[in-house]
């Protein structure tokens, strides 16, 4: 049986950054993607065709909606992850390793406005009672985040009122779900920032394109469309199985979303360990929300540039709006609304996106859907996870992904490198 010293499942930006890792170490690493694409949530839907696997890391453009070469077949659009900062070390670490730091993109600074319930745009500030604000501020402003989810903690430092109309909203907007039961320390931790890379960056072709620059030339070996269905433990490690065979492997890193990690190693043979493990993070809640992308000719919108519009939570169909404008086009632009799932179709979808952006349906050049899945953690999740960790300290598997320290791909990252170094060091 082919045999190598770890296997990574799943090819978003945790499961690269931890295969970036182990290669730089001189370990032998295979990347296994069920999809014929790197990202996961990461997705920059380009009209000039994605690029599909194909060969050793290899990839050619498939799929175009405009043929390479002609006007708009450079255009790409963010379905998912859509922002990065140079909080992120463990990433820009990676893309250092593959000298290509110089091509991240400075994001231009455009704002967010929200969507109000007659349709006119808003300023955040707006909806900020400073009297409320100032008030809560001195009883909420040294309260810890542990056990608090965001509607408690920052309901406490600037007043329910105003978590209400402002920061509910953008929350759930970042989070693409209601946020209210997210918990607090698991938003805004201090972090070194690297000087070299711009404060927030996308990357030519989008932030899918960055991590191709971690899969293009690297140490690893990736392949593409082969998911893997199953895991047996050996004497040596691990079996893992994908319709194309069995691959034995020393470590295994399980760089998939929570319920693929629970289905997976909940399937792994005669191993009390790993099934109750599986049990575990079959309780780990998920959400979904529907993409939409649209392109229009860059005139047509009357909106000014933006970095995103925020609805409002509590009865909006959507959660938020993601604009291409803070990495402008020439000739167009583009919207992503994230909609809450199972409520409109796409007809309905199409509508209200261009009721907001003030066309019609008719002007829209390009449209695209796709479904997002995040996990959906409380206030419980932190400690949760520390059990977990606690049982896999010794074990030649590192489960890895965005269940486990943030969502943020920094966080990704992060824990990526982190769990990374364990298996290094066992
Ligand atoms: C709409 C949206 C907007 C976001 N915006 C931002 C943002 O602006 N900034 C930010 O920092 N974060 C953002 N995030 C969060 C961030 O993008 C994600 O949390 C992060 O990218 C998750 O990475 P991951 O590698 O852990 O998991 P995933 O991206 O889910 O990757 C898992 C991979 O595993 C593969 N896989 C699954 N099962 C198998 C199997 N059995 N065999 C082989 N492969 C398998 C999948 O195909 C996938 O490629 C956003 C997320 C969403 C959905």
């Amino acid at each position: 049986m082919e045999t190598v010293d770890c296997i990574v499942v799943g090819a978003g930006v945790s499961g690269l950054v931890a295969a970036a890792r182990m290669a730089r170490a001189g370990r032998g690493v295979l990347v296994l993607e069920a999809s014929s694409r790197v990202g996961g949530c990461i997705h920059s839907w380009r009209l000039g065709g994605e690029k599909k696997g194909g060969g050793k890391n290899g990839g050619e453009a498939k799929s175009a909606e405009i043929k390479p070469g002609m006007p708009g077949a450079d255009f790409w659009l963010e379905l998912g992850g859509h922002t990065a900062y140079n909080s992120y070390s463990q990433l820009l670490e990676a893309l250092q390793e593959r000298g290509r730091l110089d091509d991240l993109l400075p994001r231009a600074k455009v704002g967010y406005r929200f969507v109000g319930a007659d349709g006119k745009l808003q300023s955040p500030l707006k909806l900020l009672n400073f009297l409320e604000a100032a008030l809560a501020f001195p009883f909420g402003v040294g309260k810890a985040k542990p056990g608090r989810n965001l509607a408690e903690w920052f309901g406490g430092l600037l007043g329910r009122g105003n978590y209400r109309r402002l920061l509910a909203p953008a929350f759930s907007a970042v989070l693409s779900q209601s946020a209210d039961a997210f918990p607090a320390e698991w938003l805004f931790r201090r972090k070194p920032r690297m000087q070299a890379a711009p404060r927030k960056y996308s990357f030519p072709g989008g932030l899918q394109g960055l991590l191709e620059a971690l899969v293009e030339g690297a140490a690893f070996e990736l392949r593409y469309d082969t998911g893997v269905n199953a895991l047996a433990r050996t004497p040596g490690g691990f079996e893992v199985r994908t319709s194309a065979g069995a691959i034995a492997c020393r470590q295994l890193i399980l760089a998939v979303p929570v319920d693929a990690a629970a289905e997976l190693l909940s399937i792994t043979q005669d191993d009390s360990a790993l099934s109750s493990l599986a049990r575990d993070l079959q309780s780990f809640p998920m959400s979904s929300s529907e993409a939409l992308g649209v392109v229009l000719a860059a005139g047509k919108s009357p909106l000014p540039a933006l970095a995103g519009l925020i609805a409002d939570s509590s009865r909006d169909d959507f959660w938020s709006v993601v604009t291409r404008d803070p990495v402008p086009h020439d000739t167009l632009r583009g919207f992503t609304f994230h909609f809450r799932p199972g409520r409109l179709n796409l007809d309905t979808k199409l509508a209200r996106a261009a009721a907001v952006l003030g066309v019609t349906p008719a002007d829209f050049l390009h449209v695209r859907e796709a479904l997002n899945r995040l996990p959906a953690p409380s206030v419980e999740h932190p400690r949760r996870v520390a059990a977990i960790d606690a049982r896999l300290a010794l074990e030649p598997l590192a489960l890895v992904g965005n269940y486990l320290n943030g969502l943020a791909i920094g966080d990704c990252a992060e824990r990526a490198a982190r769990e990374t170094d364990r298996l290094l060091a066992l």
